[in-house]
């Protein structure tokens, strides 16, 4: 093998960040910058892998580039995002375990071109032939659809995804492709009634209009928001002025006022669409769904929104921010502890490295107890007067010694001369960095009710996939029980994701954007320098260095390698412990390179291991 210099040139900067002498902040921006300068966009963290958005179309992942990373190993090549899904896709193929690639980063970085590319890659060396390819098809066009109802225009994308998404694509034995199950998120519904200033609507709305005939224009328009949904008119008026509330047997009907009228045609539009967005992945996922009931290797690709700091942060931020807690959290446990703890098992030195463990701001948002969300949830339900003020001092009461939450409202506040939060506002210390939320809307937007005479009057539709979206509307199974809350909904199916993501063995790529200005060639120093921050980069690095950059089992490290060693060559007879000590020392490679752990050989730079590829290279 010729080892590719590419991870150690010092002209493009190195490939993987453990190799960084020395280390420390702005030598990591200066080596990001350097790479990006030379069309380099990928770096390694160890198997890490760093994405800098190019903000334009590099030629970096044609069918050739395919085949160039096909079957490598993974630090042969210069880093790249292909390196990153071949090593994932043949593990599972190779050696059965089931994967997730975690892509985060915030709006704008490139994360949902990096999960196309992944599927991309994984597409095009997974099996062949016309079965597998149509599944191929199936899997890759799910996303034009579910982009044209979940993507907008926003000031940070062009393309910005409003919905996360996890999709399961599920292999047979041999690797091929069988289909997938895709789980969306709180897609972000109130974009259809109303859009941040210089902000789009959803795509598929200017899709519509853009694509259809002039004809269909005319007739489309006079058309009434009623002959659409196939109701009459006068119950969706009626719907629209009265709302009427029900407790046991009582009903009561109350006016609504033109404010009232409007909040509520709002909740139905964003209901409907809502309704109507889930609806299209059940559909998808009915299409994309493997037919055979054989056991399958997974594969998951989530591809959710980052962490948000906006000047005007609301419930979605929150709900938002949470799930990023949530994807730290797994990130913490899943690299940073199951590095310390895989030293620990294979006996291993290790210098303990400390490192900050969001833990505690977890607790805070989702504790049972405790936590922001159940006591938001506790006021939505309380009888009485509820409001978002309500709620707040709810929160002072409760959360006010916490070492992440931060407000001035209640009276021994430490908080309390500081000008910097207003009174209606409360600040959490997240991981990456300090959010501050106004809490108007939170108790609205987490009791996410639509009046029961609006879904009655959708029941109605003549239209029967309407009907089918507001079941609650059938009069004949009123339930009065109250449906889970926004936020309840959203815990809980982040607990569910966390659980998915456990049983898998996690790939991470971290995207980085580079500016503001959604423009090629330009890198801001100080936006990606908060960036790495948060993303706990350096901290990365450094859990990675204190160890060994590289770890393999004994069997096959020496059956890769025994062919340098006359003792071992062409049969070692023996443990494969034995064989790679005879190997190693055959090779004569430096003590301080290697540990020998309980099931493992632990290789302390990359270089010894290019070292070796080299000689194996060179004797086939
Ligand atoms: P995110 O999902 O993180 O919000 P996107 O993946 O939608 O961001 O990327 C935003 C835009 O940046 C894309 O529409 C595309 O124009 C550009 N972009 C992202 N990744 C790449 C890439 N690898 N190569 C070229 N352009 C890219
Ligand atoms: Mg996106």
């Amino acid at each position: 093998m010729e080892v590719k210099t590419s991870l150690l040139d010092n002209m493009i900067g190195v490939g993987d960040m453990v190799l960084l002498e020395p280390l420390n902040e702005d030598s990591f921006i200066n080596n990001l910058k350097k790479r990006f300068d030379h069309n380099e966009v990928y770096t390694y963290i160890g198997s890490v892998v760093i994405s800098i958005n190019p903000y334009r179309s590099l030629p970096i992942y044609t069918p050739e580039k395919v085949e160039e990373y096909r079957n490598r190993n993974f630090y042969e090549l210069s880093p790249h995002i292909f390196a990153l899904s071949d090593e994932a896709y043949r593990s599972l193929r190779d050696q059965d375990k089931d994967q997730c690639i975690l892509i985060t980063g915030e709006s704008g970085a490139g994360k949902t071109e990096a999960s196309k590319l992944v599927m991309s890659y994984v597409a095009a060396v997974c099996g062949k032939g016309a079965e597998v390819n149509q599944v191929k098809e199936q899997l890759l066009q799910s996303n034009p659809v579910l982009e044209a109802f979940g993507n907008a225009k926003t000031v940070r994308n062009d393309n910005s995804s409003r919905f996360g998404k996890y999709m399961d694509i599920e292999f047979d034995f041999k690797g091929d492709p069988l289909g997938g199950v895709i789980s969306n998120y709180l897609l972000e519904k109130s974009r259809v009634v109303k859009q941040p200033r210089g902000e789009r609507n959803f795509h598929i709305f200017y899709q519509i209009l853009s694509g259809a005939s002039e004809d269909f224009l005319c007739k489309c328009c006079p058309c009434e928001i009623c002959e659409l949904t196939g109701i009459d008119q006068s119950v969706l008026e009626r719907a629209f002025s009265f709302r009427t509330v029900e407790a046991k047997q009582e009903k009561v009907s109350t006016t609504l006022n033109v404010a009232q009228a409007y909040y509520a045609r709002d909740a139905l539009a964003k209901n409907l669409y809502s309704r109507l967005f889930s609806w299209l992945v059940t559909r998808i996922n009915e299409s994309i769904k493997a037919q055979t009931k054989v056991r399958k290797k997974v594969m998951g690709v989530l591809d959710i929104y980052g962490f948000e700091i906006f000047e005007d942060n609301s419930f979605e931020q929150f709900i938002i921010n949470y799930c990023n807690e949530k994807l730290q959290q797994i990130f913490i446990e899943l690299t940073l502890k199951e590095e310390q703890e895989e030293y620990i098992r294979e006996g291993i030195e290790w210098t303990h490295i400390e490192y900050f463990n969001n833990a505690i701001i977890c607790d805070l948002i989702e504790n049972n107890q405790t936590g922001i969300l159940a006591m938001l949830d506790e006021e939505c339900l309380r009888p009485g007067t509820v409001t978002d003020d309500t709620f707040l001092e709810k929160l002072n009461q409760v959360c006010a010694t916490h070492q992440h939450f931060e407000s001035r409202m209640s009276k021994c506040s430490r908080f309390l001369n500081d000008t910097s939060l207003p009174h209606s506002c409360f600040r959490i210390q997240h991981y990456a960095g300090k959010v501050m939320y106004q809490v108007e809307g939170f108790v609205d937007k987490n009791n996410d009710l639509l009046y029961r005479d609006l879904s009655q009057a959708m029941w109605k539709a003549n239209h029967s996939l309407i009907k089918a979206l507001f079941p609650e509307g059938n009069p004949a199974k009123i339930n009065l029980k109250r449906p889970p809350t926004a936020g309840s909904q959203f815990k809980a199916s982040v607990a569910t994701l966390m659980k998915n993501l456990q049983t898998k063995n996690p790939n991470y790529i971290r995207c980085i954007k580079p500016n503001d200005k959604k423009a090629a060639h330009i890198f801001n120093d100080a936006l990606v320098c908060h960036q790495i921050r948060y993303l706990g980069l350096l901290e990365n690095v450094r859990v990675r260095r204190a160890g060994y950059a590289f770890r393999q089992a004994y069997e096959p490290c020496l059956e890769r390698y025994k062919m340098l060693c006359k003792q071992t060559w062409p049969h070692w007879r023996g443990p494969a412990r034995a064989g790679v000590e005879v190997l190693f020392n055959e090779l004569e490679i430096p003590e301080e390179e290697f540990s020998f752990g309980r099931s493992k050989i632990f290789i302390r730079n990359p270089r010894t291991l290019f070292k070796l590829e080299d000689l194996r290279k060179q004797r086939l």
